[in-house]
């Protein structure tokens, strides 16, 4: 479904992608892991479109992506929960939930249904949500463009233990569903559980990649790659 094949991504002259490969298919949950400034987020920025790489080649169901604006990144099917959740402060709950959204199963309603906080607060403003509720609300708004891939940067960092969970259960509902995701987060142990398969990144490059189950029987990758 995401394919990126030898992408070299910079930030001007400084590279922070050396040829990164990886792919993601139909109804996986794949992670990115690797230490801070290892090249995840610059990872989905370049995949996204709002640092295009400037080599290599990013496909999305066959089609290349490299080089769209992010905009039409987005409307080929790519849906975006961003790190620090971005959403409009100056909206309405609901109306961020529609700011962006395109025709398809996840409506308001759906919305409502597994994020009941965002029904409560529909009429606040976003700067008035508590930090839970503003990372339901940016991960409503990005289903609410019916992606047939979201991907979620850091969704559960800052957040209080049970919002977090909340959180994981939501995308364990998600996966349930069928839905294609690509995660990047700080907590190791719910991702083993939620996910299929994990690529390490260490300076811009996939180190290690494989299952749930090997990484689980590898723990010295973890202490090397992650340390801890
Ligand atoms: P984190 O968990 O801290 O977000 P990360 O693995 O997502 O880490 P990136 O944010 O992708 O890492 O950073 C990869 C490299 O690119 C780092 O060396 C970082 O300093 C550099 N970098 C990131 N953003 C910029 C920027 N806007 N300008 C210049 N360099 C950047």
């Amino acid at each position: 479904m995401l394919l990126l094949d030898d992408v070299q991504t910079y930030y001007g002259t400084s590279q922070a992608l050396f040829g990164l490969s990886m792919e993601v298919g139909s109804g996986e949950v794949v992670t990115l892991l690797g230490r801070n400034g290892m090249g995840k987020t610059t990872t989905v920025r370049s995949i996204m479109g709002l640092t295009p790489p400037r080599a290599g080649t990013i496909r999305f169901d066959g089609a290349v992506i490299s080089g769209l604006p992010a905009f039409r990144v987005a409307q080929a099917g790519l849906g975006l929960v961003p790190e620090g959740r971005q959403i409009f402060g100056n909206l309405t709950v609901r109306e961020n939930l529609i700011a962006t959204s395109r025709p398809g199963p996840w409506d308001l309603a759906a919305i409502h249904d597994m994020f009941p906080r965002l029904r409560e607060r529909a009429g606040n403003m976003g700067n008035q949500l508590s930090g839970g509720e503003q990372q339901m609300l940016a991960i409503g708004r990005a289903l609410m463009t019916n992606p047939r891939l979201v991907i979620l940067d850091e969704a559960t960092e800052g957040l209080a233990p049970i919002v977090r969970q909340e959180i994981w259960h939501c995308l364990a509902r998600l996966k349930e569903a069928g839905q294609s995701i690509l995660l990047i987060d700080k907590n190791i142990e719910p991702m083993l559980r939620l996910a299929d398969r994990h690529y390490m990144i260490e300076k811009g490059r996939v180190v290690w990649s494989g299952t749930s189950p090997e990484l689980t029987a590898r723990p010295e990758l973890r202490q090397r790659y992650l340390g801890v």
